[in-house]
């Protein structure tokens, strides 16, 4: 199989642009089906969320608003995991019927944090659509509502995901080539 460089590793085709599209337009169905009526405010988790959010939310025929957040890393004092914090949440999510738009979950420490961090702001719910989720790796028990694609427990780049900063502009998902 061809393989393509993304800095310095290898990668190979493991998700096509075509099956990206498929499975978004699934997705969607799902949402505007479950919202009509109810004005949700998706909040899409920078940065790697950006290609799949900008590519469901024009496949939303629904009344919707879109606003985006950023975790933050930063080492904890009293542990060496590593805490991501929210900020740019400008939005008043209060009352808001919130759909999280997110990349990738692998271990599900990232958006188990952001969940807890949610609630203080009393939205009236909160529902999670992941593009990709690697199964294997997940440790945490929150339900993902709306699934892309599971896939296997690789390094994945494309599609807004990226290693070291690069590849998020491949238009398809690729994984690492185990050497
Ligand atoms: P978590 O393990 O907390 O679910 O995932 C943390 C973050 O690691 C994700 O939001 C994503 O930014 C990054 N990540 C996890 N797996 C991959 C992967 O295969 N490729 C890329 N590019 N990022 C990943």
């Amino acid at each position: 199989m061809a393989t393509i460089k993304v800095k310095d590793k290898d990668f190979e085709i493991s998700i096509d642009a075509s099956a990206i599209d498929a499975a978004v337009q699934k997705m969607a169905v799902e949402i505007n089906r479950d919202y009509e009526g109810r004005n949700p405010l998706f909040l899409a988790i920078l940065n790697g969320s950006f290609v799949f959010a900008a590519d469901l939310i024009r496949k939303i025929t629904i009344p919707c608003q879109i606003s985006f957040v950023k975790l933050s890393s930063y080492s904890g004092t009293a542990s060496t995991e590593n805490i991501k914090e929210l900020i740019g949440l400008n939005e008043d999510i209060k009352g808001r019927h919130l759909i999280i738009v997110e990349d990738i979950v692998d271990t599900g420490l990232t958006l188990d944090k952001f969940l807890q961090d949610l609630k203080k702001f009393e939205p009236a719910s909160v529902k999670l659509a992941c593009f990709t989720f690697k199964k294997e790796a997940f440790k945490k028990s929150f339900r993902i509502d709306y699934l892309g694609i599971t896939i296997p427990n690789d390094f994945v780049v494309g599609y807004g995901l990226d290693y070291d900063g690069y590849g998020r502009n491949l238009p398809d998902i690729y994984k690492i080539v185990s050497s």
